[in-house]
């Protein structure tokens, strides 16, 4: 039986391809975000930790993810642990560096991937670098080393904080949140910063980062902001080549696209994501098929580089509130097909394949991940609302036409196929709610349908003999069926199409 044809039989269900899974040099991988304090405790004392993930890696691979992406692991006074006090350990509140070398190494044995958040446009105002900087400024001595780790001056102003006890400013750009903005000209944060790059990648395992904030090194100077890029791409790379580094650039296409001038692998596709985003408003449109060819048209054409489209993040509210589908499941399983087709490496926020809602404030889009109704952790504090608008993870799991089970096909949909995951496109034909695109590599090329009709089952014509359905991503509205030259589509389908 063929490779895909056995995949199509298996794509109703949650399953894995391991043997695809330990391929590496895929050039893409479908990224899993976590909160580690939300997503799983290990301990008993509440809070999600390491040893959590670790216990959740059957789930993650079931989900068909290549790789993690966890938000900030090293110490810290707050709860996001955005504002770090100690880049070179992890939150006692997480577990310790072992743990982590031990999900790192069991992650690899499962063919994934693992990135840590490096937040290094600011420390925490706890840091020992701004902590010994503070009192020597305090003391009347601007000479003292860690004083030029930061942008100290004695002039107020935009982004300046006033110093306590001293007459000194220092800059802060997130306004408000103990998190000084480090002087990344200066030759000694330099040299910390190589050091716990080569702790994180050579000594821990880290296969690399997520770059929080990277349009605020140098606030306004998106040339300065990408020089240093450039080096820590260039010292990642010397020490673990093919280490990989995403970017957090929350801005326009234009400017997203200069900054893989940097060579930083990829940059977070913004523009694609969230309730005003293409993939979910392409969705929205009254012309649909051609709002998403214009989405994907517009980025493929700005992007030299991998894509990493994305629907939401732990900083946006998250997908199914904004596609307005909490009574919907049908609309936000087709949302998550659109984001798996779309490009590139694909990034899906925890809680995100099992309808997790959340909006406003911060905590409210970061709750305890939803496994069941007696094991989860506590909510972050700060939270003002909270709503699961869809059943547990161990219902979805048990449910085969679960929104979770969806997400485990259409992310292994990427996997049995890398010309649609991430090969070139080219649009075949397309109607006001049908599209039919080739995606294609040097080894591969298959055709994909969809149908963008939430109510209607459409049909299209295909061009060509031979062809057969190799993967069937539905709803649960029905199935695809092609007959002859007639390839028929259950409302919100996907299928793809191969040559015998
Ligand atoms: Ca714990």
């Amino acid at each position: 039986m063929k490779k895909w044809l056995c995949l199509a039989l298996a794509a109703a269900l949650l399953w894995t391809c391991p043997a695809m899974a330990e391929e590496s040099g895929r050039g893409f991988d479908n990224w899993y975000e976590i909160f580690v304090r939300s997503y799983q405790d290990s301990d008993g004392d509440g809070l999600g930790d390491l040893n959590g993930v670790l216990q959740r890696l059957d789930y993650i691979e079931g989900l068909n993810m290549t790789g993690i992406w966890l938000m900030p692991i090293m110490p810290s006074p707050s709860y996001h642990k955005y504002n770090v006090t100690d880049y070179m350990a992890v939150d006692r509140e997480y577990g310790t560096v072992d743990d982590f070398k031990a999900l790192a190494e069991a992650c690899h044995s499962r063919g994934i991937k693992v990135i840590i958040d490096l937040p290094v446009n600011h420390t925490s105002t706890e840091h020992p670098w701004f902590r010994a900087a503070a009192e020597a400024l305090a003391a009347g001595d601007d000479g003292e080393e860690h004083v030029g780790y930061y942008h100290f001056s004695q002039e107020g102003g935009d982004g300046m904080v006033p110093l306590a006890g001293t007459s000194w400013f220092y800059e802060e750009r997130f306004a408000g949140g103990g998190m000084p903005d480090l002087n990344l000209d200066n030759p000694a944060v330099r040299e910390a910063i190589r050091e716990i790059l080569r702790f994180w990648l050579a000594e821990c395992g880290a296969d690399g980062f997520r770059l929080d904030a990277v349009t605020s090194f140098y606030t306004g100077s998106a040339d300065e902001n990408i020089a240093f890029l450039r080096w820590l791409k260039e010292e990642c790379e010397a020490i673990k080549p093919g280490s990989f580094l995403v970017g957090e650039a929350w801005t326009g296409m234009e400017q997203i696209a200069q900054y893989y001038e940097s060579g930083v692998d990829a940059f977070f596709l913004f523009p694609a994501s969230q309730a005003e985003g293409s993939i979910i408003s392409s969705i929205r449109s009254k012309k649909p098929a051609q709002a998403y060819i214009k989405a994907v048209d517009k980025a493929r054409s700005a992007i030299d580089g991998l894509l990493a489209p994305f629907l939401g993040n732990h900083d946006t509210g998250r997908a199914v509130g904004s596609l307005q589908a909490r009574s919907d499941p049908a609309k936000a399983k087709f949302a998550e097909g659109l984001l798996a087709l779309f490009g590139g490496s694909s990034f899906v926020y925890y809680g995100e394949e099992i309808g997790m809602v959340g909006s406003g404030d911060d905590p409210n889009k970061r709750l305890a991940m939803y496994w069941n109704d007696g094991d989860m952790t506590q909510q972050p504090p700060g939270t003002t609302n909270i709503e699961y608008a869809y059943p547990c993870a161990d219902e979805q799991l048990a449910d085969p036409a679960s929104l979770l089970n969806y997400v485990s096909a259409a992310e292994g949909m990427r996997l049995a196929f890398p010309a649609v995951a991430a090969g070139k496109n080219e649009w075949v034909a397309s109607d006001t709610h049908t599209l039919l695109m080739r995606r294609f590599t040097e080894e591969e090329s298959a055709l994909v349908a969809v149908n963008f009709s939430a109510k209607e089952a459409l049909s299209l014509e295909v061009p060509g003999a031979g062809y057969e359905i190799a993967f069937d991503l539905e709803t649960g509205e029905g199935r695809a069926v092609l007959e002859g030259h007639s390839l028929t589509l259950p409302p919100y389908g996907i299928a793809v199409l191969m040559k015998e």
